[in-house]
């Protein structure tokens, strides 16, 4: 799939998901590992950079974690987000 071809429309006022601030670096590593899209980054300094335009909804960070790592997992309101496009 050729993620570029998607169409997003972002929500900059209510990400549809928020780490929390001190999340565990091994399920952190996880996610790093897992993201289909790699927007969660670790630091040299072990802080989490996570930017979750561009996500693909894909809810596999939500089901290798609970609130503990992730203080807000949903989809995004209707009308955002992302549009598949293939070809
Ligand atoms: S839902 Fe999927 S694409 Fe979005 S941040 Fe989680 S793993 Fe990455």
């Amino acid at each position: 799939m050729k993620l570029s071809k998607n169409h997003y429309v972002i929500d900059e006022n209510q990400p549809h998901i928020i780490p929390t601030d001190h999340p565990d670096r091994q399920i952190l590593q996880q996610l790093v590992n897992v993201c289909p899209a790699g927007l969660y980054q670790l630091n040299q300094d072990g802080s989490l950079s996570f930017d979750y335009h561009g996500c693909l909804e894909c809810g596999t960070c939500r089901l290798l974690c609970d609130e503990k790592t992730l203080a807000r997992w949903r989809y995004p309101t209707a009308g955002y987000g992302i549009t598949f496009r293939f070809g």
